[in-house]
Order: structure tokens, then C-alpha cells, then sequence
């Protein structure tokens, strides 16, 4: 078990053990589920998604296609497209439950973490898993025909702008860990 601090979030991993769940799923779920908003976002994740979200990803031992669920909002006023999805990995979460999800310093990509579970694969059943959660705002970038329906309700659920002038040492940063301290 590896382990993180992420914020204020404390999380215990297993990297091993879900690179070997995710060894067994044959298909990814946008590509599998087809539809317009699913495919886009399949066919352009290595470039929508940032790549410090990438490298959270490849830390935890998810595969850049494991989505568990990938789901389209919409498309927003600003030409962006809202989209959620979220990921499974064999973990625990050592630290309590956030309400609002801690956003990201590139942009408008943010995550949270949780101990509940929708939709597990069979191939993470029976392991102790965290899910990570994600909101983004990317823009479409496939040539599959974009869903152009611009909705006002999304309006209301866009991500805060980050502060343009932040400096780096506000910035949250992820620590990695090799192993779980004995006082911990
Ligand atoms: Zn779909």
C-alpha cells in the first residue's frame, strides 16, 4: 500500500493491485457506450484531460481510459462543454469526506474523492476502493458532430475561475508516499 496527501485529503493506495483489476476490463466505457458526447471524449482525452491529472491517474494505477462512467452536462455559453466521470482504484480514504470537491490548479478540471461507490466493475469487487470524481469543462475537439444545445441551468453549475495570479506556493500540489507510516 502507497499513500498520498492531496490537500487536505489523505489517501491510502494500492497501485499494484488496481493496475491488475484494469488488466481485466476488455472494453472502456465511453467507447463502449457510443454515443456522440462518449466518443468525443474518447477520441480526445490524452488532450483534454491536463497532464497533471494524467500523471494523478498513472500514480494510482489507472489506466487514461478506466473511466468508470463518463457523462456529458452539456455545452456551456462559453463554447466549453461540461462533462463528469469517474474513476475506481483499490484504496482507502484516511482522511474524512470533503462536501465540496478541491479544485485542480490547471483550470477547469476539478476532483474529489469518496468512499461511495457507484457502478464498481466486477473486477474491483470484494477490494477495498475509492472513487475519484471529476468535473470538467473541455472543449470538443473531435470531429464527431458536436451536441451544440446550449443549456442555461448548466450556467448555474459552472466551476469557480481559479485565480489567475496564484502563486505557486498556494498551489495544491499531490505528495506521493511509498508506503504507509507506522504512526499513521
Ligand atoms: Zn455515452
Amino acid at each position: 500500500m502507497q499513500w498520498m496527501e492531496f490537500g487536505d485529503y489523505q489517501i491510502q493506495f494500492d497501485r499494484g493491485a488496481t493496475g491488475a483489476a484494469y488488466k481485466k476490463v476488455s472494453v472502456s466505457t465511453p467507447e463502449k457506450c457510443g454515443c456522440g458526447p462518449c466518443l468525443n471524449w474518447a477520441m480526445t482525452r490524452s488532450l483534454i484531460i491536463p497532464v497533471e491529472f494524467q500523471e494523478l491517474l498513472h500514480q494510482f494505477g489507472i489506466p487514461l481510459n478506466g473511466e468508470t462512467e463518463v457523462f456529458h452536462n452539456g455545452k456551456l455559453a462559453s463554447g466549453l462543454h461540461s462533462y463528469g466521470a469517474w474513476y475506481h482504484f483499490v484504496g482507502k480514504l484516511l482522511s474524512s469526506e470533503r462536501e465540496k470537491p478541491l479544485t485542480l490548479e490547471f483550470g477547469k478540471f476539478s476532483v474529489f474523492f469518496r468512499s461511495e461507490l457507484d457502478l464498481l466493475r466486477e473486477e474491483f469487487k470484494g477490494q477495498s476502493v475509492v472513487q475519484m470524481d471529476i468535473h470538467a469543462e473541455v472543449p470538443w475537439l473531435s470531429n464527431v458532430p458536436e451536441e451544440n444545445t446550449v443549456s442555461e441551468y448548466l450556467e448555474s453549475l459552472l466551476l469557480p475561475d481559479v485565480p489567475e495570479m496564484k502563486s505557486l506556493s498556494d498551489a495544491v500540489e499531490p505528495k506521493w508516499f511509498p508506503e504507509l507510516p507506522d504512526s499513521k
